[in-house]
């Protein structure tokens, strides 16, 4: 058990305590001020508040930041996929376990990442023993009887932590076929679903003129929607989608700083889910098209995308952008610099959404156990796998 002493608390809704001790136990059960514990950290200074869920990234893409800058969609695609061509077992492996860190150190306790190589992402997961959402990912290929075998492998496999996932690509890369195979195993199975769903106009245009269908409703056509599935983007859904999706109680996760970056236009249906009480997820995707894993950031943009884009202030306030940002476990930030000041608790909440950063965070706790600062062990696994990628580096870039 951890007591984090003398802490300004925020934990539910707009609920802020001052000053408090507060005892977190094994389930991450908050309860305030006693003196029966192991562990205790001087909160002052600082707030202790929910840990981060990150809803969609790609983990290994760490290897790609900043290489791929200030280019069309498709070419960036296509960009992408060429390096992608030439990444090992090993890269991935190593980029996953820097990729983890990094979120970690940024208060994400848990995420759902889509990439192939799956199975090296799941061991760096079980390492650093969090509860990742990782799997097989279909799209349309060739190697499907492989994809099928080595994804049941993948489920029967009894993992501590790894909380295996299903995934589609997207509707343009995953035919009809593809998407009932991916229904079969997510039925079999029982597990989470995520795709990429109307991340920008083309796709929309391409899967109506090709199937008569939006994507939601193509994609709930084969692989039905449930409160297990995740859909990322969503930035030209329809109202007749955003119905369907509520009644099939599936959740929009929505990636701000990745929308903008890539320049693919669209409108977050942010005030039409809520509307309808559509679960908002928020997602830094991965750090080709965002360059960072920040949860704050996120939240800022996404805060500001939906002011801007609704000509409405109201529109994404603090609470609801915290509430989509919200993980397992708990993480202490540090609100005492100037950035905040002055910090009280009226102001706290939404100067965290504003002008939080990852940076700030000092500790984060999950299963009443410290896991950042990381330990002597997760340190040196870190410094190996930086070390492994730097020399990657000069095969996948060559010049
Ligand atoms: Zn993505």
């Amino acid at each position: 058990m951890i007591l984090v002493k003398n802490v300004r608390f925020f934990y539910d809704g707009t609920k802020i305590r001052e000053n408090v001790g507060v005892l977190i136990d094994e389930e991450d059960n908050v309860t305030l001020e006693t003196d029966k514990t192991d562990i205790v950290i001087d909160g002052s200074g600082k707030i202790l508040m929910p840990a981060f869920f990150n809803a969609h990234t790609h983990l290994p893409m760490i290897i790609m930041r900043g290489n791929h800058e200030d280019q069309y969609f498709h070419d960036w695609l296509a960009g992408v996929w060429r390096v992608e061509e030439k990444l090992t077992p090993e890269i991935v492996y190593h980029a996953s376990v820097v990729s983890i860190a990094e979120n970690m150190r940024g208060g994400v306790t848990s995420a759902i990442s889509m990439y192939f190589f799956y199975e090296e992402t799941a061991r760096a997961v079980e390492e650093f023993e969090l509860p990742y959402y990782v799997g097989p990912v279909f799209v349309d290929d060739h190697k499907m009887g492989d994809r099928v075998s080595s994804a049941e492998r993948f489920f029967k496999e009894s993992w501590d932590h790894v909380i295996p996932t299903i995934f589609s690509h997207a509707p343009y890369t995953c035919s009809p076929e593809t998407l009932e195979t991916v229904a079969e195993l997510k039925e079999k199975y029982n597990v989470p679903h995520q795709i990429h769903v109307s991340e920008t106009r083309e796709e929309v245009v391409d899967i109506k003129r090709k199937y008569g269908l939006y994507p939601a409703e193509y994609v709930d056509k084969h692989v039905p929607l449930d409160e297990k599935t995740t859909l990322v983007h969503g930035g030209w859904l329809t109202k007749g989608e955003l119905d369907l999706i509520a009644r099939k109680g599936a959740a929009l996760v929505h990636c701000p700083v990745s929308n903008a970056k890539l320049a693919t236009h669209g409108f977050f249906p942010w005030r039409e889910a809520q509307e309808r009480k559509i679960r908002i997820l928020l997602g830094t995707d991965s750090q080709v098209s965002n360059n960072t894993q920040d949860m704050f950031m996120e939240m800022r943009m996404a805060a500001l995308a939906a002011k801007d884009r609704y000509w409405d202030a109201t529109v994404a306030p603090v609470s609801e952008v915290l509430s989509a940002a919200r993980g397992p476990g708990w993480m202490l930030v540090d609100v005492s610099g100037l950035r905040f000041f002055p910090a009280t608790r009226k102001n706290v909440l939404a100067n965290l959404v504003f002008n939080g950063h990852s940076d700030l965070v000092t500790h984060v706790i999950l299963n009443g156990r410290v896991r950042y600062p990381f330990d002597e062990k997760i340190e040196k696994r870190i410094e190996r796998s930086k070390e492994f990628l730097l020399n990657a580096l000069t095969t996948l870039y060559p010049d």
